[in-house]
């Protein structure tokens, strides 16, 4: 297969710290000869583990971008033995636009693995971290939380996966991260994630939930800020001990999960995040936003369970997922 077009602007081992870019050649009409700058720092010392640490792969989401340039700016090589690989801002010209896809070709950097070397830009930053990056990487977290359409409880998580010992190893490292939830997360749509890609390389791999709404808060920084440590610490990287808190175990027996609208119009919480639900209590109401005196359409809960995500903005469409059902585990 073709090389990537992709190139770093700084080694990738070598110890001590440094900062660069990862350069993509996009000819366009404000710079003929022009590049997607895309900002990482390697920082090493010594031969031991390698941690692929990326925010940003939305680009509304805020936590691991801003706890990543933190610890881009923090993290000094005498303080680990390894390699700590950090891109704040996976998608980059999405990062930019504050959106969550890419504005240059409309991509979904979360669907777009394996990606291509000769497809779209996000195809492109895709096809790098699946050939290059993943490969160099014992263990890779990648931060997101809800973007501007969606809200979470702040939790980190693990996939059910084929090879038991490899989930082990990635439940081990959600419960380092040790945000206030641990999801073992059913995907709705896991075709293209950068999750997948990592786990098909047998990668220890963890994601995260940690907000939403398009923004981020003190509490949320914070739970990336100790997550990331901890994980550093859990992997042999960092020396030190994890800051352990209670956390609260999720599973996702079904995609009955996923609530799904099945109307337009304004929507109704009756329950916020983090609320204990039965089967059949109402979840929220849908009213109309063009008339007045029609009675609302009433979402119910299909299990028992605990609210872990919603709709965020005020107004539904058919197919938005308006809450995510998630059931307390061990
Ligand atoms: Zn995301």
């Amino acid at each position: 297969m073709m090389q990537s077009p992709v190139t770093p602007t700084i080694p990738l081992d070598q110890d001590g710290v440094n900062h660069g870019y990862l350069r993509l050649p996009h000819s366009r009409d404000d710079s003929a000869w022009g590049s997607v700058m895309i900002p990482f720092s390697v920082i090493q010392n010594g031969p031991g583990p390698t941690a692929l640490l990326t925010g940003g792969s939305h680009g509304d989401e805020y936590e691991g971008p801003i706890a990543l340039q933190e610890l881009a700016t923090t993290l000094q090589p005498g303080d680990i033995q390894g390699r700590v690989i950090l891109v704040p801002a996976l998608d980059f010209p999405a990062f930019l636009a504050g959106a969550r896809t890419s504005p240059i070709d409309g991509g979904n950097m979360n669907r777009a693995f394996p990606g291509r070397p000769d497809g779209t830009i996000t195809e492109k930053i895709a096809d790098f971290f699946q050939r290059e990056m993943l490969p160099l990487a014992d263990v890779v977290l990648d931060i997101h939380s809800g973007g501007k359409s969606l809200d979470f409880v702040p939790f980190a998580a693990a996939h059910v996966l084929d090879d038991k010992a490899q989930q082990a190893a990635c439940v081990a490292a959600m419960r380092a991260f040790n945000a206030p939830y641990s999801v073992m997360l059913r995907e709705m749509d896991n075709v293209g994630m950068y999750d997948t890609a990592a786990e098909s390389m047998g990668k220890v791999f963890v994601t995260t939930e940690l907000g939403g709404g398009g923004s981020a808060t003190a509490r949320s920084i914070g739970i990336a800020r100790k997550g990331l440590r901890n994980l550093l610490v859990h992997a042999g990287i960092l020396a030190g001990e994890m800051r352990i808190e209670p956390t609260q175990p999720i599973e996702m027996p079904g995609d009955d999960c996923f609530v799904i609208c099945q109307n337009a119009g304004l929507f109704e919480p009756l329950v916020d995040l983090g609320a204990s639900v039965s089967e059949g209590e109402r979840l929220a109401r849908i009213w109309s936003v063009d008339r007045t005196g029609s009675a609302p359409v009433e979402i119910t809960s299909p299990r028992d369970g605990l609210t872990i995500s919603r709709h965020f903005p005020g107004l539904v469409n058919p197919g938005d997922c308006a809450m995510v059902i998630g059931v307390k585990g061990k």
